[in-house]
């Protein structure tokens, strides 16, 4: 009968789980069966894995982790400006309170509410028609004006990581891995002293001398979990790596028995897709120590690690919202300009489409940008006269 690896009972047929290789909340989709306890499962994953979790909160929205199940919490950020915002999955950041203003006429008051989505301003409305019962919830939301903002200062991401309990997430990851590789568990003496007792040494540290994954693929925010079990140092060593930016590794045992074993699960967790890497770990005891010592660490190649997936993402995501905000602003243009379906537009239209575009597109330009007002209308204006000659000579109102 297999063991549980946490509290070191015999695992029933009955009492048996899948317990995720990776935390499924992270985006780890491999399982593995007689590892854990029902009941061990489940603490370990509203304690350690939680922990995990929430420390990786804001890297798994940015990138946009696909789960299996369940969705990325939205997360509370304050900018370096100050503003209160939410973060949402894809890097977006709403408001995260409305905002209500309140002026006195004479039989009455009016009632201005700006908020973050038209869910927020539902909510907000909802509650004034309990006071005021005549309020058309739909018809206010149906005249709501649409205004599009960026936030003035940046969301700083928090890149300290560790502590107790996500640190026996990461070593679980790498014990589970073992397990599944077909590598006794008792063998892994170090792993199940620190997963059991809570006062145990952490049997892992953090790596950045050099990238120990090989074949890693460029700008990708990689999760990987990787072992090697060798007979002839006694060592059985383990490596954690979550978004391509945290790295770990572990000593799950150092009296190996049995043949060179090794095993690697990695995965992009923006698709939830298996990735072929290999990764060295050819450590021996003094290395270990001085991996437990943080000789090992290097909050300067840390930083480097972040920028190689970063970079692109936030490339990514300004890319996708340049489109939106094109898109967005050439519907309204189009619907506003006084043209007539399937007619040419006379050049009075398109004057006023141009206008309107530009109303409607300025924002963006002036937030990537930085330039005055003015000189952010005037790129949106270069902007849409270009995609409007090269769209045909005589454009036709769609
Ligand atoms: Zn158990």
């Amino acid at each position: 009968m297999p063991i549980c690896a946490i509290c070191g009972q015999d695992i029933a047929p009955a009492d048996d789980s899948e317990e995720h290789i990776l935390p499924g909340a992270i985006g780890g989709r491999r399982t593995v069966g007689g590892f854990l306890h029902d009941g061990c499962n489940h603490r370990s994953g509203h304690t350690w894995d939680a922990a995990l979790e929430k420390q990786l909160r804001p890297l798994a929205l940015h990138f946009g982790v696909k789960r299996q199940r369940g969705r990325t919490l939205r997360m509370a950020v304050t900018t370096t400006a100050g503003e209160n915002l939410l973060l949402n999955a894809g890097g977006q950041l709403e408001m995260a309170r409305p905002e209500i203003k309140r002026t006195p006429i004479p039989d009455g008051e009016t009632i201005a509410v700006k908020a973050g989505s038209i869910a927020q301003a539902r909510d907000v409305l909802e509650g004034v028609k309990r006071k005021y019962p005549k309020v058309d919830v739909e018809a206010a939301l149906a005249g709501a004006e649409i205004q599009r903002s960026y936030a003035k200062g940046v969301v700083r991401i928090d890149l300290n990581f560790g502590g107790p309990l996500s640190g026996r997430s990461l070593v679980k990851s790498a014990l589970a891995l073992a397990h599944v590789t077909g590598l006794p568990i008792v063998q892994c003496r170090d792993a199940l002293a620190y997963l059991r007792d809570a006062d145990a040494e952490p049997c892992f540290g953090y790596y950045y001398v050099d990238d120990p994954v090989d074949g890693r693929p460029p700008a990708m925010p990689l999760h990987c979990v990787a072992i090697d079990a060798n007979p002839e140092t006694g060592l059985i060593l383990g490596y954690v790596e979550y978004f391509g930016i945290h790295r770990a590794v572990v000593c799950l045992g150092r009296d190996y028995v049995g043949d060179r074993l090794k095993a690697v699960y990695a995965l992009d967790p923006r698709t939830g897709e298996t990735v072929e890497v290999a990764v060295r770990l050819d450590f021996d005891v003094a290395d270990v120590r001085a991996i437990y010592d943080y000789e090992r660490d290097d909050a300067e190649k840390r930083q480097q690690a972040f920028g190689a997936v970063f970079g692109p993402v936030l490339g990514s995501h300004q890319a996708a919202e340049r489109d939106r905000v094109v898109r967005d602003s050439l519907n309204f243009a189009w619907a506003n300009c006084g043209g007539v379906p399937d007619q040419p537009l006379t050049a009075e239209h398109l004057a006023k489409l141009m206008e309107l575009f530009a109303d409607r597109a300025t924002p963006w330009w002036k937030h990537v940008t930085g330039l005055s007002d003015a000189a952010a209308r005037q790129l949106a204006l270069a902007y849409i006269s270009q995609v409007l000659a090269v769209t045909q000579s005589t454009p036709v109102k769609p």
